[in-house]
């Protein structure tokens, strides 16, 4: 029984989806205008281990992802650049997927670009302002929040007075409201230079928040499963999310909310506003691996908080390493005999490794069941060969565990150090009898299995991509 903490509730509920064995799922992207830090990949990967798990759990999975590639930032950048939006958010759009996807992610059926919904943006606060959830205050257009006895549902937070100041993202539009609280949704750009899109109450452009209301009912519909994003979400996008789709519609919007903790650096949450961040390329480009980063991302589970050390990643690039190595080992070892010693060491392992998934995707745990089998294996194979059975079954375990965690990588770009260091010295052989084709085919032989090589003049040093 998968269960997790719906933010809604404020408690663990079983997991029970809308339709029988298809998940309905939305979690909000980036913001395509710069490089994504990794406490925004922090949250991305937990949004794959949700996807993953999910389908683990046998359920068929839509899963949006949406790029906002329009907001205040875009525009200045742009602005001040003097290219069009696209021009600008395309280069970041595409740096962000390449980050995405190094760090092991899988696509999300679906990643719907905002400025390519304007219309379904459109219809939405047009059924707000018919139905009195919306106004028009010079020319721009705002949800009334005293229309949704409901706001705060998702937040739990009072809302008695002036909130104005309450959150970064809050209050920055500088327009005359009815009440502090409420938000815009749609801006009025009249005929400035300001990009903007034609709609029937006035050239414009959307806020924020409605942009994810659209975009979820366009894929989803105006009900469906699970709605997840990082902490500082909950409120006000989320929360004005709910209020804009459940306005509009009448019907509840999504089923449970999913909110991942921040990454921390010292102790002080990693942003962009702060300066405290790393970006994904900043960490490669020390040599540290992209599978290392992602241990180190979900090695601890998505409700606390993770402060980020380079100890703490060196320590994942070293784990990753050695989970490779005995992945490699099982491969190549030849079935001797009929033990079944370690076939009973992987159900145990399985069934730990589920329940710690299933409750509330418990990642440190499900990855001490992954810790305690390696080890028991290793020690097996310490004394004797593990039998056919034994090792496909440890085969098959490591598997599962990968279709979830995505922590061992591709499979042929495993090579063991010795191996790798066997090469080498072959490599500097054919170099001594000046067998150039054969140590270029060496090179390129490492290369392809993600293995560098660096001449230095203290000899070769290597390093995995
Ligand atoms: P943004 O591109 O700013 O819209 O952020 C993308 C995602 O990263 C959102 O889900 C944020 O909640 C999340 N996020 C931002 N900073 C952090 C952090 N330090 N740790 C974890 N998630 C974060
Ligand atoms: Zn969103």
């Amino acid at each position: 029984m998968f269960r997790f903490f719906n933010t809604l509730s404020r408690q663990i509920e079983e997991f029970v989806p809308l339709e029988d064995g298809r998940v309905k799922m939305y979690i909000c992207g980036p913001t395509v205008w710069n490089f994504a830090h990794i406490g925004n990949f922090r949250t991305f990967v937990f949004g794959d281990i949700l996807r993953r798990y999910l389908r683990f759990k046998g359920y068929e999975l839509t899963h949006v992802m949406n790029l906002t590639d329009i907001d205040d930032r875009i525009i200045n950048e742009a602005a001040s650049r003097n290219i069009s939006i696209d021009e600008f958010t395309e280069p970041y759009t595409r740096y962000f997927l390449e980050d995405f996807d190094a760090l092991g992610n899988e696509r999300p059926e679906i990643m719907p670009r905002a400025t390519h919904h304007i219309p379904e943006m459109i219809d939405i606060i047009s059924r707000l302002l018919d139905s009195g959830h919306a106004y028009e205050s010079d020319g721009s257009i705002y949800y009334r929040i005293t229309s949704f006895p409901d706001y705060g549902k998702l937040s739990k937070i009072r809302f008695e007075g002036n909130i104005a100041g309450g959150s970064d993202r809050i209050d920055t539009d500088k327009y005359d409201k009815e009440d502090a609280r409420d938000f815009a949704l749609w801006k009025l750009v009249g005929e400035s230079e300001e990009p903007g899109w034609d709609a029937p109450f006035g050239r414009g452009r959307p806020g924020w928040h409605i942009e994810c209301s659209a975009m979820a009912m366009r894929y989803l519909g105006e009900t469906f499963d699970i709605h997840a994003g990082g902490q500082d979400l909950q409120f006000p996008h989320h929360e004005n999310e709910i209020a804009q789709s459940e306005g509009a519609t009448g019907r509840p919007f999504a089923k449970y909310w999913i909110h991942s903790e921040f990454l921390k650096i010292d102790d002080v949450t990693m942003s962009k506003s702060k300066g405290n961040f790393f970006t994904f390329r900043d960490l490669t480009a020390q040599g540290h691996s992209p599978l290392a980063i992602r241990y180190l991302l979900l090695s601890v589970p998505y409700r606390k908080q993770l402060n980020f050390t380079f100890e703490g990643l060196q320590g994942a690039g070293a784990t990753v390493e050695r989970l490779r190595n005995f992945r490699s080992l099982v491969h190549e070892a030849v079935g001797v005999g009929d033990e079944r010693e370690s076939v009973e060491s992987v159900m145990t392992a399985l069934r730990r490794f589920s329940d710690a998934m299933d409750d509330d995707l418990n990642t440190a745990a499900a990855l001490a069941a992954v810790h305690d089998l390696v080890r028991e294996v290793n020690i097996v194979m310490s004394q004797r060969s593990l039998s056919e059975v034994e090792r496909e079954a440890v085969i098959d375990a490591l598997d599962k565990f990968e279709s979830v965690l995505g922590i061992f990588g591709r499979a042929d770009k495993i090579l063991l150090d010795d191996e790798i260091e066997a090469l080498i010295e072959e490599r500097q052989k054919a170099r001594a009898a000046r067998d150039f084709a054969r140590s270029d085919e060496i090179r390129d032989e490492l290369a392809a299995k993600g293995v560098v090589l660096e001449d230095t003049k203290d000899g070769v040093r290597w390093k995995h991509k």
